[in-house]
Formats: structure tokens, sequence, C-alpha cells
């Protein structure tokens, strides 16, 4: 499974519609100092349902949404979508790419969309569960990220270690299952 594509509209420095297209493999963004590179990695956490701001870097979750600049004002909406590609082995599913996308207005108003289709939170957290992917998982590895892991409690670290043995998914269904 890879990112194929990253399309951002609205989200922190991106006001116009972008597209980014990456191969399998490595990719390196690269850019002077606040072109915007750490702002793509926040997009692909969040479509992925970060919910912490100031994980994003901001004070409250409107923060995402494009501010204005000098010769352009501010917009109403943000919208980032990914596409990940071989999928079907990946996520045991049947089809070989997966569209995620997520939308907040400034009134407050978001959504989850699955391949297009409005989707839960929970829908997309539990497709990507044990897949290395996911908002605290360890596909997208930030700035002081590794700092983080390694003088983490041991409890928080065995997680990182959980997601990699596929185990999340059955901690997850005992926790629910306790709960009723
Ligand atoms: P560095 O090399 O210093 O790490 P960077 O390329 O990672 O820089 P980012 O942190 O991604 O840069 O981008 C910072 C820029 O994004 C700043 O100019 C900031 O004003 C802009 N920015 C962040 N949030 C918004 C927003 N909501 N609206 C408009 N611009 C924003
Ligand atoms: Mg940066």
């Amino acid at each position: 499974m890879y990112l194929k594509t990253l399309e951002i509209v609205g989200f922190k420095s991106f006001a116009n519609k972008t597209k980014l297209d990456f191969e399998p493999g490595m990719t390196a963004i690269v850019g002077p100092n606040g072109c915007g590179k750490s702002n793509v990695s926040d997009a692909v956490r969040w479509v992925l349902g970060e919910q912490r701001a100031r994980a994003l870097r901001g004070a409250k979750m409107e923060d995402v949404i494009f501010n204005g600049t000098d010769s352009s004002k501010p917009l109403g909406m943000a919208e980032v979508s990914i596409t990940l590609a071989d999928c079907t082995e990946a996520l045991g599913i049947e089809y070989d790419e997966v569209c995620i996308t997520r939308r907040v207005f400034r009134s407050g108003e978001s959504g989850y969309f699955l391949n297009r289709k409005a989707c839960r939170l929970k829908d997309i957290q539990r497709l990507f569960m044990d897949t290395g992917v996911g908002t605290d998982s360890y596909s997208v590895l930030e700035q002081g990220k590794i700092d983080q892991i390694l003088s983490a409690r041991a409890d928080d670290r065995r997680t990182v270690f959980e997601e990699a043995a596929g185990i999340t998914k059955y901690k997850a269904d005992k926790k629910e299952a306790l709960r009723k």
C-alpha cells in the first residue's frame, strides 16, 4: 500500500486547490523555511483523523483553515483527500484504491468520506488499524516524533509495537466488548 495522491484545498497555507502525486517508495519534500513542507504532513495526519489541534501546530481546529494573507482573503472551508493504492491485500478489501476525505467549515460543521461517501471517523480508524497508517501510527513521522517515541513511557511505546504486530484491532474489540 502506498500514498498515491494528496489533494488539498483551503488547508493551512494551501488556499488554492493543490494536487501532489507520489510514486511508490520514498518521497522527499524540499523547500525554503515556511514554504509549507510540514503543512503537507499535517494534511496527511489531519485527513486520517487527527483530533488534537496542537498536534497540528494550532490552538484550535479552525486554525487548519486558510487564514488569508496580505493579498488574499481567509477561506471558509478546508478539505483534504488522500488516495492510497495497492490496498487490496493490505486492507483486506476488494478494490485497489481507497480515497479518504475530510472537510471542515469555519462554522464547525465537518465530515469524513470514504470513497466519496460520508462515513464516521471510526470507520476510517478501523480500516487502517494494524496497518501502520493512522494519526498515532508510524507512517507519518513528523519532526520530533522519533525523540518522542524514544522518551515515551513504556506503556505508550508498547502501542507502536502492537500496531506493527497487528494486534491493535483485537485490543480495540476487547475494549469495546468490555464496555457493553
Ligand atoms: P520549515 O522549513 O521552517 O520547517 P515548512 O516548509 O515546514 O518550514 P510550514 O510550517 O509547513 O513550513 O508552513 C508554515 C507556513 O504556513 C507559514 O507561513 C504559516 O503562515 C502558514 N500557515 C499555517 N497555517 C496557516 C493558515 N491557517 N492559513 C494561512 N497560512 C498558514
Ligand atoms: Mg517544517
